[in-house]
C-alpha cells in the first residue's frame, strides 16, 4: 500500500525539466530531444506539468490523437521528480494490467538502461537514481529510486480497491479514455494529501458525452498555435492549411513552410476561461505532429470512418449517434419492465422458437477469442421473447453440437441460422441431422441483396449491416423482451449488444455505413447470435416484425412450396441418399 510519509525537501526550481529531458535521456542511441525538432509545443507542456502544476496545484488534462509521444511525456514527468525530489511518490496507472506490464518492462526499463551518463563509460544518469538495493524491492509494479522515492505503476481495473484512499504526490492516469467511473472516483483525492499534488489524465477521446470529456469541457482547452517564420504571426495547422509532405501554410500571409520551422517560436493559446476549480486542458493532434507527414492522413481520413479518424487522428469527441444502443437504454427498454420474468426450462409445442448460433475459438481451455453463442427466441405477438443465451464453453466441437441439439430439443426450436464463417464443420453435422430447418447463414460484405439463399446447399447470404440495422431498431423499440429476474446470467449479453458503434466511411463519394466493435478486445459474438436467431424467425414465418418481407421473390416462393421447412410437427427429417452436399469455399459468394 503506497503511503506518502510526508514531503520533506523541496527540489531546486532551477531544474528545467527541458533540460533534464534533453540531457539525461536517449532515444534509440540519440539524444531526447524536445526543441528545435518540430516538438517545440512540448516544452511549455513539460514545464507546465512539473514546475507551474506545483505552484497553482491545477490539474492537467491532455486530449490526443494517437502516436503523439504522451505516455513518453508522463514517463519524463515521472522521472524527473523521481531523480530531482526526495520523498516523493509518482502512481502511474492504465486500465488493464497488459498496459501496466508493458509500459513497465518496455519503456521504463529501456529509459533508465539507455539514460544519458555523466561520463561516457558510466551507467546511465538516471540508473545511478535508482535505489541501492533496488534488485531486492523492485517489481513490474514498483521501483524504488533514490531518497525514498518510488513509482508505482498499477492497473485501475485489477487493482481498483488499492487505489482507493490512495495518497501520492504525482498522478498519471494514462488511456484515460478506458477509465471506469469507479477507478476515476477511487482516485480523485489521491493527491489532496500532497504539498505538490500533480494530477495529469490523458488519453485519446472515443465518443461525447463520457467523464473524460467532463473534464476536458472543465479545463482551459488549449491549442497550439504555430508561429510564421515570414509574418511572424501566430497561426493553427488544420486539415485546410496542412498541405503535402510537412507543409504548411500560414494563413495570415500565405506562406509555406515546414512544421518543423512553423513550431519553432509557437504558442499554446487558451481557448476557454475557467474559475479556480478548473483545469488546465492541451490538445494534441497527429496534425502538429512533425513526423506524421500529411498524406499519411489523407489516407487514414479515406480509409478509417469518421468517428475512428477524429478520435485518433485528430484527437476530438466524436458526436453523431455513434452508439447506436447503450447499457441504460437497453436495460431501461428491455430488462427492467421484466424483473420479474425467467428463462424457461423448457418450451413444448404448440409454442415455438427459432435458434440462432455465432460460432468462435473460447473454451475452457482457451480464455481468449470469439464465444460460441447460442441465442433463442420465441415470437410472442408484436414481440420477440429472449427465451435462452448461452456461452458454449465445450472444448470439442463434438460437445458443442451435442449441446445445440439438446437446447433444439428442450426448447422447440422449429428453425436455426448458424454462421458458417467459423463453424463449417458444425453446420454440416447439424444439417445432416435437421436438413434445411437449419440453414448456415453467411455475412458478406458488400452483399447486393439484404438476403439470399442457396437450395443447394441451405445457405443464406446475408448483408450484415442491413440486419443489425434492423435489429437494432427492435431492440431501441424495445420489442426485445429479456427476462431480468436474475441480470448477472444476462448482463453479459446486454454487454455484447451495446459493443458496437456505427462506423460512416465517405468513399469515392459513396456513404458506407457499418456496424463495427466498439472495443476490439471484447466481444460482441452475443449480438451476432441474436442476429441469427431474429433472422432464422424472419425465414420462417416470411416476413419481420414490421409486417415486411425482406426476402426475394425466389426466397419467397421456396419457403411458399416448402422447400425451406423441415423438421416441424414433429415429423422428422431424412437425408438424401448420399448425405448432405458438401459445401464448397466457391458457394461462400464472392468475397467484396
Ligand atoms: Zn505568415
Amino acid at each position: 500500500m503506497i503511503k506518502n510519509i510526508g514531503s520533506l525537501f523541496t527540489a531546486p526550481l532551477s531544474i528545467d525539466p527541458v533540460y533534464f529531458v534533453e540531457n539525461w535521456r536517449t532515444i534509440d542511441g540519440e539524444p531526447f530531444r524536445i526543441t528545435n525538432n518540430g516538438r517545440d509545443y512540448l516544452v511549455d507542456f513539460y514545464r507546465s506539468l512539473c514546475i507551474s502544476a506545483l505552484k497553482d496545484k491545477k490539474p492537467v488534462v491532455v486530449v490526443k490523437g494517437r502516436q503523439v509521444e504522451a505516455t513518453e511525456a508522463a514517463l519524463n514527468v515521472a522521472l524527473y521528480f523521481l531523480c530531482n525530489y526526495k520523498f516523493f511518490n509518482v502512481l502511474h496507472a492504465f486500465p488493464t494490467e497488459t498496459q501496466v506490464s508493458r509500459f513497465s518492462k518496455e519503456r521504463l526499463q529501456g529509459a533508465i538502461r539507455f539514460s544519458k551518463p555523466l561520463v561516457p563509460g558510466d551507467p546511465g544518469q538516471i540508473e545511478q537514481c535508482l535505489a541501492d538495493h533496488r534488485n531486492a524491492s523492485n517489481t513490474v509494479s514498483t521501483v524504488e529510486f533514490r531518497n525514498h522515492n518510488f513509482y508505482y505503476m498499477y492497473s485501475a481495473w485489477a487493482e481498483a480497491d488499492s487505489l482507493r484512499g490512495i495518497s501520492v504526490d504525482a498522478l498519471m492516469r494514462d488511456e484515460f479514455q478506458d477509465w471506469s467511473p469507479s477507478a476515476i472516483a477511487n482516485t480523485e483525492a489521491s493527491t489532496s494529501q500532497s504539498k505538490y499534488a500533480v494530477e495529469f489524465s490523458f488519453g485519446t477521446p472515443k465518443s461525447a458525452n463520457s467523464p473524460f470529456e467532463d473534464i476536458w469541457k472543465n479545463s482551459d482547452q488549449r491549442y497550439f498555435h504555430s508561429r510564421c517564420v515570414s509574418c511572424s504571426k501566430l497561426f493553427q495547422i488544420t486539415m485546410d492549411n496542412f498541405l503535402y509532405h510537412d507543409i504548411v501554410k500560414c494563413t495570415q500571409c500565405g506562406k509555406e513552410q515546414t512544421k518543423t520551422d512553423a513550431n519553432r517560436g509557437g504558442a499554446w493559446v487558451p481557448t476557454k476561461s475557467v474559475g479556480k476549480e478548473g483545469r488546465v486542458g492541451y490538445h494534441i493532434s497527429q496534425l502538429i505532429h512533425p513526423a506524421i507527414p500529411r498524406e499519411r492522413i489523407t489516407r487514414q481520413q479515406d480509409e478509417w470512418s469518421d468517428s475512428k479518424f477524429k478520435n485518433e487522428v485528430l484527437g476530438e469527441f466524436f458526436t453523431g449517434g455513434t452508439l447506436p444502443l447503450n447499457p441504460a437504454d437497453v436495460k431501461a427498454r428491455c430488462c427492467e419492465p421484466y424483473r420479474l420474468l425467467d428463462f424457461p426450462g423448457i418450451v413444448s409445442a404448440p409454442r415455438e422458437t427459432f435458434i440462432g448460433i455465432d460460432w468462435g475459438s473460447r473454451s475452457e481451455n482457451k480464455d481468449t477469442g470469439a464465444y460460441t453463442v447460442a441465442t433463442i427466441l420465441e415470437k410472442v405477438g408484436e414481440k420477440y421473447q429472449l427465451v435462452r443465451a448461452e456461452k458454449l464453453m465445450q472444448n470439442e466441437y463434438v460437445a458443442r453440437v451435442a449441446r445445440i441439439r439438446e437446447l433444439i430439443t428442450l426448447y422447440n426450436c422449429i428453425a436455426g441460422v448458424a454462421d458458417i464463417g467459423f463453424g463449417q464443420v458444425e453446420c454440416q453435422m447439424l444439417q445432416a441431422e435437421y436438413g434445411p430447418m437449419i440453414k448456415s447463414a453467411y455475412y458478406a460484405p458488400n452483399a447486393k441483396e439484404k438476403m439470399s439463399y442457396n437450395e443447394k446447399n441451405w445457405m443464406l447470404t446475408i448483408d450484415r449491416n442491413a440486419w443489425i440495422e434492423e435489429l437494432i431498431d427492435i431492440i431501441n423499440r424495445g420489442q426485445l423482451v429479456i427476462p431480468f429476474r436474475r441480470p448477472a446470467e444476462i448482463e453479459w449479453l446486454v454487454d455484447h449488444m451495446c459493443n458496437t458503434e456505427i462506423r460512416v466511411a465517405h468513399r469515392t463519394g459513396n456513404v458506407f455505413k457499418s456496424y463495427e466493435k466498439v472495443n476490439a478486445a471484447e466481444p460482441n459474438d452475443g449480438l451476432h447470435s441474436l442476429n441469427y436467431a431474429y433472422i432464422a424467425s424472419v425465414v420462417h414465418l416470411g416476413h419481420n416484425v414490421l409486417g415486411r418481407s425482406p426476402m426475394t421473390s425466389k426466397l419467397q416462393g421456396a419457403v411458399k412450396g416448402g422447400v425451406l421447412l423441415g423438421n416441424f410437427n414433429g415429423k422428422p427429417w431424412s437425408p438424401p441418399r448420399g448425405g448432405v452436399q458438401q459445401i464448397t469455399r466457391s458457394d461462400y459468394g464472392r468475397r467484396g
